[in-house]
C-alpha cells in the first residue's frame, strides 16, 4: 500500500502524521513525544544528531547546533532576513558560492536544504519505525506566506531526504483540513498561526461538499516565538550590562543558555503569573570571579516587552479580513495554531479582535501535520470529494518600462492558475527583452520582491511597440511559479521556473533594475482597451480595498453616506463598461474613479 506521511516542518518543532484506517494520527517519536525539535548538531566525533538529542547538547556544543533553519531556507546570504537571523544564532552562517546561505558545522559547510533534509529524514524514520515499512511519499507544509524560492527549497529538502514530495500545502490550510475533516460542516473560519518563526493568518470557507476554499491569506515570515524570546534575552542582557558592565552577547555559550532560559520563562508565564530566570555561573568577571544571572520576570512584564509583536499580528488580521471583504463577526470559528498561541495575551488579543473565543477542539502543535496527512491520503486514495482550493499569497507580475510593476496574477487568486498578457518592446530595434519576475503589492517595481529573471533574444529589428511578446504565468498546486515569454511573430519561447534570485537587498534590486533598463518590455500601447481596462481595474481594486475603512469612518454623516453612494455607483458603471469593452464609456468613468480613489485615500490617511 502507498503510504503518504504528512510533515509539519516547523521552525522550532516538527511533527509527522498519517491517516490510518481512515483516521488521521500523529506518530510519536522514540521518546514518546509527538513533536521533535527541528534541531541538528554535529558532535566532535563527527556524529550527526537530530531532534531532542541535538537539543539536549545544544548548550555545550552551541557552535555546531543548528536551530530555526527554516528562517534561512530559500533566502540569499545578503538578505536583511539572514543578517537578522545571524544576530541571534550561535552557529555560523556563511556565504555560499552563489550568494546563498551555508551553515558551518565543524569543517564542513551545509546548504540550508541539506540541514532541513536531516530533520525530514528523522521524521521519515519515525514514521518507518512506527509503520514497520519504508515510506517514500510525503506532503510537507509551509507557511502560506512562503515565496516561490522557499517552497522550492523545501521541496529540495524533501528530495535530499529521500522523499517524493507529492504536494506542498500551506500550514493554515492544513489546519483547516484537519479541523473540518469528517465533520460535514459549512463554515467561514480563520486560522491564526503563530509559531516559532512565522505568523500566518488565513480565512477559509469550508463547504459541506468537502471543498476547502482559501479566501485570503497573509502573514509575516519574520514574526514568531523567537522574537518573543529575543525581547526577553535583550531585557536580560541589558540588565546584566547595567549591573556588571559585561555584554553577554559576546559569549556564544552564555547566549545559548540565555536563549534557553528566555524561552523557558516565556512558556512558564503562559501558566504562571511570575517566574525567575536563574543562570548560575553565566560568565566570568575577568577577575576569576564567576557571575550569576538571577532575575524575576512577571507575566505582565513579558506582555509589556512583547506588546508590539502581538499588535503586529492583529494588524495583519485586520488587513486580511479587509482583503476577504469580511467583518470580524462573519468569522464563525477561529482556530489557533502554533506553540505561541498558548500565551494568554495572544489568546486575548485574538478573542478581542474576532469577538469570539477561539476553538478549543484542535491541538495547536499537531493540527498542521494532521492536515498534511489528510491531504496526502486524499491524493493517493483519490478522494475526489475532498478538494483544496488555495490562493496565491502575493500578487505576481513583471517589471515594465518606467519601473512599473505589471500584475498578471492578483493576490489571493485560487491556484492552480495561469494568466497571459501581451507586452511590446520598449525601444526601436530592440532585439532582446528581459523578463523580470516579481511578487508584491506595489505599483513601483523596486518595492516588490524579485523572484527571477530571464532573457528572450532573437527578436526581429522593428520600431518600438511593434514586436509583441506574450508573457504567461503558471502556478501549480504547490504554489510554484513558472513563467514563459513568447515572441508572437516567430513563436520563439523562453521560460523559467522561478527559483533564482530571491532574498536580494533593496539596493541589489535597484541596481539590477537600472542595469536592465534597455531590455524591458512595455505595456501594449496599441491596445487601448487593455490600457484603459487596466487603469480602471487598478483604481477599482484600490477603492474596494479602502471601502471598509472609509465606510466605517464616514458612514455616520449624510455627506459621508452620499459620498459612499456615489463611489458605489461609479464602480458599478465602470464594471458595466468593462464588461461591454466600451472604451469610451470607461474613459468617462476613469475620472470619477480617480477622484473617488483620491478622496478615499485622503479620508483614510487623515485618521492614521
Ligand atoms: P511551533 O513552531 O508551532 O512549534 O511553535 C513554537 C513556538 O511556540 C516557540 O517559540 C515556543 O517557545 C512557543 N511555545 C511553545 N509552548 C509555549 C507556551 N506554553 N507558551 C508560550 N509559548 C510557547
Amino acid at each position: 500500500m502507498d503510504v503518504v506521511i504528512g510533515i509539519d516542518l516547523g521552525t522550532t518543532n516538527s511533527c509527522v502524521s498519517i491517516v490510518e484506517n481512515g483516521t488521521p494520527t500523529v506518530i510519536p517519536n522514540r521518546g514518546g513525544y509527538k513533536t521533535t525539535p527541528s534541531m541538528v548538531a554535529l558532535t566532535e566525533a563527527g556524529k550527526r544528531l537530530v531532534g531532542h538529542i541535538a537539543k539536549r547538547q545544544a548548550i555545550t556544543n552551541a557552535e555546531n547546533t543548528v536551530f530555526a533553519a527554516k528562517r534561512l531556507i530559500g533566502r540569499k546570504y545578503n538578505s536583511p532576513q539572514v543578517k537578522n537571523a545571524m544576530l541571534s544564532s550561535s552557529y555560523r552562517i556563511v556565504e555560499g558560492p552563489h550568494g546563498d546561505v551555508r551553515i558551518q558545522l565543524r569543517e564542513k559547510q551545509y546548504s540550508v536544504p541539506e540541514v532541513s533534509a536531516m530533520v525530514l529524514q528523522e521524521m521519515k524514520v519515525i514514521a518507518e519505525d512506527y509503520l514497520g515499512q519504508p515510506v517514500s511519499k510525503a506532503v510537507i507544509t509551509v507557511p502560506a506566506y512562503f515565496n516561490d524560492n522557499q517552497r522550492q527549497a523545501t521541496k529540495d529538502s524533501g528530495q535530499i531526504a529521500g522523499l517524493d514530495v507529492i504536494r506542498i500545502i500551506n500550514e493554515p490550510t492544513a489546519a483547516a483540513l484537519a479541523y473540518g475533516f469528517g465533520k460535514n460542516i459549512e463554515r467561514t473560519i480563520a486560522v491564526y498561526d503563530l509559531g516559532g518563526g512565522t505568523f500566518d493568518i488565513s480565512v477559509l470557507e469550508i463547504a459541506s461538499n468537502g471543498v476547502f476554499k482559501v479566501i485570503a491569506t497573509a502573514g509575516d515570515t519574520f514574526l514568531g516565538g523567537e522574537d518573543f524570546d529575543a525581547r526577553v534575552i535583550d531585557w536580560l542582557v541589558s540588565g546584566f550590562q547595567a549591573e556588571h558592565g559585561i555584554d553577554l552577547c559576546q559569549d556564544r555559550m552564555a547566549l545559548q543558555r540565555l536563549k534557553d532560559a528566555a524561552e523557558k520563562a516565556k512558556c512558564e508565564l503562559s501558566t504562571l503569573k511570575e517566574t525567575e530566570v536563574n543562570l548560575p555561573f553565566i560568565i566570568s568577571s575577568g577577575q576569576n570571579e564567576a557571575l550569576h544571572l538571577q532575575r524575576p520576570l512577571s507575566r505582565q512584564q513579558l506582555e509589556a516587552l512583547c506588546e508590539d509583536l502581538v499588535d503586529r499580528t492583529v494588524a495583519i488580521c485586520k488587513q486580511t479580513l479587509a482583503d476577504a471583504k469580511l467583518d470580524a463577526d462573519e468569522i464563525e470559528e477561529v482556530i489557533l495554531v502554533g506553540g505561541m498561541t498558548r500565551m494568554p495575551r495572544v489568546q486575548e488579543a485574538v478573542q478581542g479582535f474576532f469577538g469570539r473565543e477561539p476553538c478549543k477542539g484542535v491541538h495547536p502543535d499537531e493540527v498542521v501535520a494532521l492536515g498534511a496527512a489528510i491531504q496526502g491520503y486524499a491524493l493517493v486514495e483519490d478522494q475526489k470529494h475532498m478538494l483544496l482550493l488555495d490562493v496565491t499569497p502575493h500578487a505576481l507580475g513583471i517589471m515594465t518600462f518606467g519601473n512599473y510593476f505589471e500584475e498578471l496574477i492578483p493576490q489571493n487568486t485560487t491556484v492552480p492558475t495561469s494568466r497571459t498578457k501581451t507586452f511590446t518592446t520598449s525601444r526601436d530595434n530592440q532585439t532582446a527583452v528581459k523578463i523580470i519576475v516579481m511578487q508584491g503589492e506595489s505599483e513601483k517595481a523596486e518595492q516588490n520582491e524579485l523572484l527571477g529573471e530571464f532573457i528572450l533574444t532573437g527578436l526581429r529589428r522593428a520600431p518600438k511597440a511593434t514586436v509583441e511578446i506574450e508573457v504567461t504565468f503558471e502556478i501549480n498546486s504547490d504554489g510554484i511559479v513558472a513563467v514563459s515569454a513568447k515572441d508572437l511573430e516567430t513563436g520563439q519561447l523562453q521560460s523559467i521556473q522561478v527559483t533564482a534570485t530571491s532574498g536580494l537587498t533593496q539596493d541589489e534590486i535597484k541596481k539590477m533594475i537600472d542595469s536592465a533598463k534597455d531590455f524591458l518590455v512595455d505595456r501594449r500601447t496599441n491596445d487601448e482597451v487593455d490600457q484603459v481596462q487596466h487603469e480602471a481595474e487598478r483604481l477599482i481594486g484600490e477603492i474596494e480595498r479602502l471601502f471598509p475603512a472609509v465606510e466605517q469612518l464616514v458612514a455616520s454623516s449624510d455627506f459621508g453616506r452620499d459620498a459612499i453612494g456615489k463611489a458605489r455607483s461609479v464602480v458599478e458603471k465602470s464594471r458595466a463598461a468593462m464588461e461591454k469593452k466600451d472604451v469610451a464609456a470607461l474613459k468617462e468613468q476613469i475620472e470619477g474613479l480617480t477622484r473617488t480613489q483620491r478622496m478615499f485615500k485622503g479620508v483614510v490617511a487623515k485618521t492614521q
